[in-house]
């Protein structure tokens, strides 16, 4: 696979991530926003991901201007009612910042911490749930990106669903590869955007969620842009986003969405990207370097690595080295520091790693010889 201008590094990022030169072009026409074309293109979107997510009739697609966090922002609030508490499972950086998005918005949070390494112990969520009938809802980030942590969501769902609470996910960075099953989850709603595993551009997020939740809710959310409910009841009124839509990434979306099926969808999407993992991981070991999770909890999506403690390393230097041979990676986010990131996501193959991972070794090579 190849990206437009050759100049331009390939992103081996979590989102924004390198896309087919086709989703690009896709965003060279300009569309009306009340035109009927541009309804269709929102409604086929839309109509995609509830198959994704293979989301019955009970389930609706709301979508949302702007970047991720808008989306787990607006569901959290148009969703969570105020008076119910919500036990977030953290185990990173984004698990920590729904806690701040439940504490922004007055909701009632308790947080359950574990270490970034680690998964929550589900005997513990469970007794949490059983001694606290205050506790209405959970909430869990599917892919932790902070450290590329594959959170048991099957698992955390029984216990959730089981204990008769409700479910919200935080599937950003594992929508459209990680396997999401909203008739085995169940779960209340689930949040992801454009430029993750679907491969678009920035610019577009989306919930999925249960209708008679999103009816419930109505009047509920303080603000007006983030009011999941008022979106939705607009769009299926009318087929039109309430404000001002990113007209072109959802040309791109949908061109990217059509590119997902393609593929072969979630599970070959999967496919390529464990492909991807695996090979960095082997091979990145062969220059030294180690991952900072165990393989079992260890997503396809991004790969922390720890950067070596001899003098020669230079977090900079190594960015700025393997830039100038034609690959973005992206920094470190764990708590412990001294780490590194590199996304397996995106319009990337195995090819791909493999001019990566000669690229690493120059660097590497280079910046032994510059300490010596
Ligand atoms: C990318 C991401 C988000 C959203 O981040 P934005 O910068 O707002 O797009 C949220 N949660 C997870 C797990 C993510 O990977």
């Amino acid at each position: 696979m190849t990206v437009a201008m050759s100049a331009d590094p390939l992103l081996l990022t979590p989102g924004p991530l390198t896309t087919t030169e086709t989703v690009k072009r896709a965003m060279l026409r300009d569309w009306g926003s009340r035109d009927p074309d541009f309804e269709r293109l929102t409604a086929s979107v839309l109509q995609e991901l509830l198959l994704i997510a293979n989301a019955g009739t009970d389930y609706a697609v709301v979508p949302l201007q702007g970047s991720g966090t808008y989306a787990v922002e607006a569901m959290i609030t148009t969703l969570v009612p105020r008076e119910g508490r919500i036990l977030v499972l953290s185990n990173g950086a984004y698990g920590q910042r729904i806690i701040t998005i439940c504490e922004r918005s007055g909701l009632k949070v308790i947080g359950y911490p574990v270490p970034e390494t680690e998964v929550h112990d589900l005997a513990e969520v469970r007794r949490k749930l059983a001694d606290d009938p205050s506790i209405h809802s959970v909430a869990v980030v599917h892919c932790e990106t902070t450290s590329g942590l594959e959170n048991p969501l099957d698992a955390i769902a029984d216990v959730v669903i089981g204990a008769g609470r409700k479910l919200f996910v935080d599937s950003m960075s594992g929508f459209g590869a990680l396997p999401v099953d909203a008739a085995r989850l169940r779960f209340t709603a689930l949040a992801a955007s454009s430029n993750k595993c679907i491969q678009g551009v920035p610019g577009m997020a989306f919930v999925i969620a249960r209708r008679d939740d999103l009816a419930q809710s109505r009047g509920r959310c303080p603000s007006l842009v983030l009011d999941l409910e008022a979106q939705h009841r607009q769009i299926e009124a009318d087929g039109q986003w309430r404000y001002t839509p990113p007209t072109h990434v959802i040309a791109a979306f949908h061109q990217a969405l059509q590119e997902l099926r393609e593929e072969g969808g979630p599970p070959a999407r999967l496919r390529r990207y464990t492909g991807n993992r695996d090979l960095l991981i082997e091979g990145m070991a062969r220059l030294g370097f180690s991952p900072m999770l165990d393989k079992a909890v260890q997503a396809p999506i991004i790969v922390s690595f720890a950067e070596p403690s001899e003098p020669w390393f230079s977090f900079q230097r190594f960015y700025d080295e393997l830039k100038r041979r034609g690959f973005a990676i992206y920094a470190g986010k764990m708590k412990v520091g001294g780490t590194f990131r590199v996304g397996t996501i995106g319009a990337i193959d195995r090819g791909d790693i493999e001019r990566f991972l000669t690229a690493a070794e120059q660097c590497v090579s280079l910046m032994r010889h510059l300490a010596k």
